[in-house]
């Protein structure tokens, strides 16, 4: 997953009432990345918080507002709080760049410019935010991957379940109805046995998709595991939900599943019962739904059997 950094296309906001700083800044910068400007603190903020570039070089005295104001409020904002702030300053103050720093500055270019340490300086910045981003990206692609079923890119064991909690509590709170179904592939090892483990997976995710088709925003569709998926149908009464599991069986048989040119015939069983507040966990409902599926593969299989107290 590794991508390497590419900080070309990062933009930097120069901040500086005095054209001429900006002026000398963009041209010693406009090979390093894409450059804007503002004159003044209050369009900074509101470029800032508009275009969230990926680095700010803030002067500091300008008459509207200064630097230490922009910075303070670009710090309070939590979409702009994460970009970097370089001060651009004249006077090489001890106190000042101490203030800057405790305001959330990370490092500071003193002027008059000395173009090759201003390129090092932002560079550097540059790639710690291009770091910092890609370490976000990672961590929101881990959650996708923990919380989905890679073959179906259904929701998986551990989050379905975790649905079916909130769903739970909401009913303990406010009240309402919801339906939980368990459903499970007929016959699924003779798939695998007779036509091998692709085709299986090829059965696994035309099953997916068909149901998926069937159901609603509202709904919510996992695969447990092996050949057995579920579907929580929140703000469903059990007569609804019994015509919806009716519905998702004949999604499935309806046409066999093409893989390779052969035609594999598909029927699925479903248990559903209600959950219920006062179900306590979710683990009682679910027991229920799974003995209505054994109910279901008993009465003959490809059939829907409803438990409901
Ligand atoms: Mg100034």
């Amino acid at each position: 997953m590794h991508r390497d950094l590419d900080i070309s296309t990062s933009r930097i906001l120069i901040v500086d009432d005095a054209r001429e700083n900006v002026r000398i800044l963009a041209s010693i910068l406009k090979d390093v990345a894409s450059v804007s400007f503002s004159l003044g603190g209050q369009d900074a903020l509101v470029k800032a918080s508009s275009t969230l570039p990926d680095l700010i070089l803030l002067d500091i005295e300008m008459p509207d507002m200064n630097g230490h104001e922009v910075i303070t409020r670009i710090k309070d904002d939590p979409r702009t709080a994460p970009i970097p702030v370089i001060f651009v300053t004249s006077h090489a103050d001890v106190e000042d760049e101490e203030t800057g720093l405790r305001l959330g500055a990370i490092d500071y270019i003193t002027k008059p410019f000395n173009p090759s340490i201003v390129r090092a300086r932002v560079r550097n910045q540059l790639m710690l935010r291009a770091y910092a981003k890609q370490l976000e990206d990672l961590n929101i692609e881990l959650e996708r991957l923990a919380t989905t079923d890679s073959l179906t890119g259904l929701a998986n064991r551990r989050a379905f379940r975790e649905r079916v909690t909130l769903e739970l509590r909401r009913l303990d709170r406010y009240g309402g109805e919801a339906c939980l179904m368990m459903m499970d592939l007929d016959h699924f090892k003779a798939v695998n046995d007779s036509y091998g483990h692709d085709a299986g997976d090829a059965v696994l995710r035309a099953v997916a998709q068909r149901v998926s088709g069937q159901l609603r925003e509202t709904d919510t569709f996992g695969r447990l595991g092996g050949e057995e998926f579920a579907v929580l149908a929140a703000g469903t009464p059990v007569e609804q939900g019994a015509m919806v599991a009716h519905r998702l069986l004949s999604s499935v048989r309806e046409q066999p599943v093409i893989w390779n040119g052969l035609e594999i015939a598909v029927t699925t069983s479903i248990g559903m019962t209600a959950l219920r507040a006062g179900d306590g966990s979710i683990d009682a409902a679910l027991a229920r739904a799974d003995q209505a599926l054994y109910a279901s593969k008993d009465g003959g299989r490809n059939r829907v059997e409803v438990l409901a107290a």
